[in-house]
């Protein structure tokens, strides 16, 4: 069986073809249909794990009239397979039913600053996308700018995606251009198995499409919510594949800034993959003193307004050690976020005594008042409570 890591391969390959030769082949965009039986996730995970690649879908799909971007003409029809597809599920025209409601075409030097398309990257073009490349699956999730669904790409090996719109408008309406620039500019440079993947994004007069890696597990946040808590041992392994991200980001000098469940996502093998790197800075030079991130997350340095550095992550990670042994972050305080930021810059910390010594040790080591006193990442991958957990020959990326 091929591995989720082989399929990234086969995907990044994609990017770096040149502009697609298929603009007479191509086919048409998708209409799209309910398969007789329609699959949940996980049954369709466990059937389907990281198939590559794709194989085509044995009903052929014909066009789509309001996802159409571009004006090529009608391509010809891909060779039925005999083998089934992947189920996408089905799509409900949200893209199209959106685009007629919501947004407005952006002008001027917001227009330039989000004329965001892959294919002409200065660093690293990818081919030349449109909505009409892919066939549209089921609704993923809805995010602030714009809805996510699952999508497969129409020429072969028929990748499966996540595809993620955002508004330009809503983009600037809520003064948020350059953030939203930053974090496309450093997720697409950025290779880990633990941290999404962005295979390329394109635009039109109101959206920019952001092609992501498919995370067939979902939220993390939805797991956490669902059972409360998690058993030390899940935890354990979720923290060692944090830690490892959270290396090679700090390797590549960007700081995630952002870390918490809500922007967590899950592979369809259950592996963590950090999304979402809307607050994340590149560092140094660009120490920033702005409050941002979930209170609940804050370290001390911020919460003070203080310069700060990667070991703001090293606290986040303590912080979601915690909740996801205990269900709910360290320093919250339901009076409000005056008592929040008081406990924070106490360092008021009450472990529960259904924390075992291992797990605790660690806690106590991420959150430190003082940045330079918090455990080295490195450390954390050798502490006795991850090494416990870890299984053979899983995660070891970046493992010495
Ligand atoms: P929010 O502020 O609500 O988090 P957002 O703009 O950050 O919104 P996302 O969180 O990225 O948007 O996406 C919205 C939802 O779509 C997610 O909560 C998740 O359920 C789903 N989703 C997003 N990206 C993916 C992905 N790559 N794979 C699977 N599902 C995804
Ligand atoms: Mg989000």
């Amino acid at each position: 069986m091929t591995s989720v890591s082989q399929l990234a391969r086969q995907i990044s390959a994609l990017e770096i073809s040149s502009k697609p030769n298929t603009a007479g082949t191509r086919p048409p965009a998708a209409q799209h249909q309910k398969s007789a039986s329609q699959s949940n996730v996980s049954k369709l995970l466990s059937k389907y794990a990281a198939p590559a690649p794709f194989q085509p879908t044995s009903t052929l799909h014909k066009a789509s009239s309001a996802s159409s971007v571009t004006n090529k003409p009608a391509p010809a029809q891909p060779v039925p397979s005999a083998k089934p597809a992947l189920d996408i599920g089905r799509y409900d025209g949200g893209f199209e039913l959106e685009n007629e409601t919501r947004g407005a075409a952006v002008t001027g030097e917001a227009a330039v600053e989000l004329a965001l398309d892959s294919s002409v990257a200065f660093e690293r073009p990818t081919r030349e996308w449109h909505l009409t490349d892919f066939d549209i699956g089921r609704p993923l999730g809805k995010g602030k700018f714009g809805r996510v669904y699952m999508v497969r790409t129409k020429t072969e090996p028929h990748y499966i995606l996540a595809l993620k719109c955002l508004y330009k408008s809503e983009i600037v309406e809520s003064r948020v251009e350059k953030q939203i620039r930053r974090e496309i500019e450093i997720q697409q440079n950025l290779r880990h198995p633990h941290v999404l993947r962005l295979y390329g994004y394109f635009h039109d007069e109101k959206r920019i499409f952001l092609m992501l890696e498919f995370a067939g597990k979902g939220e993390l946040y939805k797991q956490l919510t669902k059972y409360g808590s998690f058993t030390e041992k899940r935890s354990s392994r979720y923290i060692d594949q944090m830690a490892d991200a959270l290396m090679y980001l700090h390797a590549k000098h960007v700081i995630h800034r952002d870390i918490k469940p809500e922007n967590l996502l899950l592979g369809i093998n259950g592996e963590l993959k950090i999304g979402d790197f809307g607050w994340s800075v590149h560092a140094p030079g660009n120490r920033r003193k702005t409050l941002c991130g979930t209170l609940d997350y804050l370290p001390p340095e911020m919460v003070e307004g203080r310069d700060h550095s990667e070991k703001v992550d090293y606290w986040a990670l303590g912080v979601l050690t915690y909740e996801f042994i205990c269900g709910n972050p360290p320093f919250e305080d339901l009076s409000g976020h005056n008592a929040t930021y008081r406990r924070i810059q106490k360092v008021d910390l009450k472990i529960p005594s259904k924390v075992s010594p291992e797990a605790r040790d660690l806690i106590i080591r991420l959150l430190q008042y003082t940045p330079e006193q918090r455990i080295p990442l490195t450390e954390v991958r050798k502490h006795p409570w991850i090494v416990k957990y870890r299984s053979k020959g899983h995660s070891t990326s970046g493992l010495a």
